[in-house]
């Protein structure tokens, strides 16, 4: 709250509470305005090679007028450049304070925007004093202060010596506040950025140890095949899913023939050795979008989704046919063989759970053993 005297008493200072810019300039113009016994100011600041409009206040309108003027106005700019015929151009360049008891009767500046200013909102500018604001340590001007219309009682006057003289011992710590604001914005701005990109790669990496969790529990370490674990725990979605789009969804359940005579023959590592190649083929025989997983020791599921019998049994014997010729090189440039029985189902409509077409599959892979091994039966 300011008291009427015109003087500002400590206790009556509003303490600013953000370091926003804009506040602390609207604090600033409110007590020089109050002090000096005028009607209007405002504030300009130097952004680049113009003075940019910061902040307007006029006593003669209502807040939610000045409000509306001051979205127009912030786009405000004069090019700093001489000669320019603007005063506030003047005073940055000069770094003087110039005091105008007339703008109408003033033929030193043109007064352009103020003229313009008055038409459109029926106000009359008279008087203004200009001030520079100047870094303390450099020297240079960074804005203008700008009061408009002195007043005497209800009449308008002429700014004074003595307002002169208290605006320029004012106006340096005006500069040095708007500079530390400036300042204190863009250190803030750097920690908010840094924190930011912080917050970010700590993301990143959660969900990079996310994925890796994921990876490890739903995947067979040695194969890179998913787990029976994961077959489980999608099962139901699965089903779900084909019933609602009415489509096939077929199983192809392998195990590999004599598989405990290769493990006696050349040992367990060969025995891992093989297990290896054929999930390398199941993987490239079938799609992304098929899901190939460890179901045991020596035996593998496919479920394939959006797949005919037909199709998924033309895909089976092409992986059957694939083991069959492949040739794994061991110890001792020897080549081992080796080969698969295979069973294929289809989900039926009246499947509750995709382990009974599994089940279907597991026994037509058992009648494939039984009528020789090296089958696929569907
Ligand atoms: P069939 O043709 O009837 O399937 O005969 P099989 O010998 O393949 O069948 P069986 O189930 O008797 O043998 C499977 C063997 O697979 C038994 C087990 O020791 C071996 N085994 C299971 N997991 C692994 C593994 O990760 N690595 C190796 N090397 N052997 C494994
Ligand atoms: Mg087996
Ligand atoms: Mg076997």
């Amino acid at each position: 709250m300011l008291v009427s005297s015109g003087l500002v008493k400590i206790e009556d200072i509003d303490y600013l509470e953000s370091n926003d810019l804009d506040t602390l300039l609207n604090k600033i113009l409110n007590y020089l305005k109050h002090i000096t016994h005028c009607d209007a100011g405002s504030i300009y600041l130097k952004d680049g090679n113009d003075l940019t409009f910061h902040i307007f206040q006029n006593n003669s309108f209502s807040q939610m007028t000045i409000d509306n003027i001051q979205i127009p106005l912030k786009k405000m700019k004069f090019e700093i450049k001489k000669d320019s015929n603007t005063i506030a151009v003047e005073s940055f360049i000069t770094k003087k304070i110039i005091t105008i008891d007339d703008i109408y009767k003033n033929n030193d500046f043109d007064f352009k925007s103020s003229k313009e200013f008055d038409i459109k909102f029926n106000y009359k500018t008279k008087s203004i004093l200009t001030a520079p604001l100047i870094n303390f340590y450099s020297g240079e001007s960074i804005g203008v202060l700008q009061l408009i219309n002195k007043q005497s009682g209800n009449n308008l006057t002429s700014f004074t010596n003595e307002d002169k003289d208290f605006i320029s011992l004012s106006s340096y710590l005006i500069a040095l506040s708007i500079i530390t604001t400036k300042q204190s914005q863009e250190t803030l701005r750097k920690i908010n950025k840094n924190i930011e990109k912080q917050i970010i790669s700590r993301t990143k990496s959660l969900e990079d140890i996310q994925h890796q969790l994921l990876e490890q529990v739903n995947k067979d370490p040695m194969t890179e095949l998913f787990n029976r674990r994961y077959f489980n725990e999608i099962n139901e979605n699965l089903l779900s899913i084909t019933k609602k789009s009415n489509s096939d969804m077929s199983i192809i359940m392998l195990d590999v023939d004599n598989f405990k005579t290769i493990n006696d023959t050349y040992g367990h590592s060969v025995g891992d050795i093989v297990i290896c190649n054929i999930s390398d083929i199941l993987k490239k025989s079938t799609r992304t979008s098929d899901i190939c997983v460890r179901f045991g020791g020596e035996e593998f599921v496919v479920v394939l989704p959006k797949t005919s019998l037909e199709n998924s049994v033309k895909i089976a014997e092409k992986i059957r046919k694939t083991i069959e010729n492949a040739q794994t090189l061991i110890e001792q440039n020897e080549v081992i063989k080796y080969t698969v029985s295979v069973g294929v189902s289809k989900i039926e409509a009246l499947d509750n759970s995709i382990v009974t077409a599994l089940n279907r599959a597991d026994t037509l892979l058992y009648e494939a053993k039984s009528l020789g091994k090296n089958l696929v039966r569907f």
